[in-house]
């Protein structure tokens, strides 16, 4: 009997397919003539092959118009979605139907459907999309902070929000949504804070042949830390690649002639953490801070509570920190001045940390490399006589240093 039910479900979902139009209003006579010229269109890209234009310029058109058709096959699949026409198919739902008809992975097609009813309530976003503004990801972000609590500020916020997912780089929009969804739902902040850390969990074991496999799921802060030390050590590790591989060619080496991938470097570092930890005494002090959590004076609950990594926290996570807590006081007055050291020919003590404070990253735009994997370095360079001081200073990553040290330095 199962079987005969499996045969009959695979033989409705095989039948040819005929032409169903979706909710009115929406998909018409006209609209199946677009979707055919689409085709035409795409065909005609497909066929140009290696000759489909490839520069900066057309890939920025090529990616804005596959958002605008995304957000369009969305809205579409909405409609489908709420016209119940996947039920004659014998799909127990939308997502059942993507599955099998469009081929998707489950969870895309899931995502598809749910993506698609968020966008009724997200009619700013949705426009923004449609104009190949935005992406799908950020439809996902905004939609992540709707709930029941935060739906009515949401819809007064929605325009001002759009205007922030518009404007700036994607991490930072995550940001800005999550210092919003803080303010709209305080309480609900805390409990995913201690929901986020619940979830916590790290496996490791021996498998065949005698290798160690593992997985860790860490909260913000538990992965700060453990993130920031293996950053760090891995970085004195390349550094010790780079100058070895450097001194053998007898020139610059290429990422491919270090002795050691990145993987193997950060488990290096990852034996040496053991290491250290094993010759440290327990109760030794911390010779630095685990961790930088950037709060602004007004208020522990005065909403500027992030990590330096810029993961948004709620005020009570630190809580069970603040005993062994380092309060550093950085006071940004109109240049970001805290400290002056013209002298110096490196970056060091509070010039190096107030740096590191104000650009949190690589400042290179194509690039977001934490600040325990930059070097701090002079914009006019020491030697062109430079200063050393934090507006002649600016975090740059291994790579992007050495990459305009490669480069005339820019004329300004
Ligand atoms: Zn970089």
């Amino acid at each position: 009997m199962v079987g005969a039910t499996h045969v009959l479900d695979r033989t409705m979902s095989r039948r040819p397919r005929t032409r169903r139009l979706v909710t009115p209003g929406w998909f018409n006579k006209d609209m199946d003539h677009d979707v055919h010229a689409l085709k035409e269109t795409i065909d005609r890209l497909a066929d140009a092959g290696p000759l489909v234009p490839a520069d900066a310029e057309s890939i920025e058109v090529l990616h804005r118009q596959f958002n605008r058709l995304e957000a369009v096959v969305t809205e579409a699949t909405a409609s489908f979605d709420a016209s119940g026409d996947w039920a004659p198919d014998g799909a127990v739902n939308a997502t059942g139907w993507l599955t099998e008809r469009c081929h998707l992975a489950r969870k895309h097609a899931r995502a598809f459907v749910r993506r698609g009813r968020e966008l009724r309530h997200l009619p700013e976003f949705a426009r923004a999309w449609s104009n190949g503004d935005i992406t799908a990801a950020h439809v996902d972000t905004v939609a992540g902070a709707r709930n029941e609590v935060t739906q009515a500020v949401l819809e007064r916020d929605e325009t001002l929000l759009c205007d922030q997912a518009t404007t700036l780089p994607y991490a930072d929009f995550v940001k800005v949504v999550d210092y919003w969804k803080q303010r709209a739902d305080p309480d609900g902040a805390e409990d995913e804070d201690e929901e986020r850390k619940g979830r916590r969990d790290v496996c490791l074991e021996q498998s065949f042949g005698g290798m160690w496999l593992g997985q860790m799921t860490l909260d913000p802060i538990s992965g700060a830390i453990v993130s920031d030390e293996l950053s760090r050590l891995e970085h004195e590790l390349f550094e010790a690649d780079w100058a070895k591989a450097k001194d053998e060619l007898g020139r610059e080496p290429t990422i491919a002639e270090l002795p050691r991938t990145s993987g193997q470097r950060r488990c290096d570092a990852l034996v040496d953490m053991a290491t250290r930890s094993k010759t440290a005494p327990a109760d030794g002090r911390r010779p630095a801070p685990q961790f930088t959590v950037l709060v602004d004076y007004p208020t522990l609950a005065g909403r500027v509570c992030e990590l330096a990594q810029g993961t948004v926290l709620a005020p009570g996570a630190l809580l069970p920190w603040l005993d062994e807590a380092i309060i550093e006081r950085a006071v940004f007055g109109p240049k970001s001045r805290v400290e002056v050291s013209e002298t110096a020919r490196l970056f060091t003590g509070a010039t190096r940390r107030a740096i590191e404070l104000r650009d949190r990253a690589c400042t290179h735009p194509y690039c977001d490399r934490p600040a325990s994997a930059c070097q701090v370095d002079h914009i006019i360079p020491y030697v062109d006589g430079g200063p050393t001081t934090q507006e002649n200073g600016r975090l740059l990553c291994g790579f992007h240093n050495r990459l305009r040290n490669q480069r005339p330095p820019p004329s300004a």
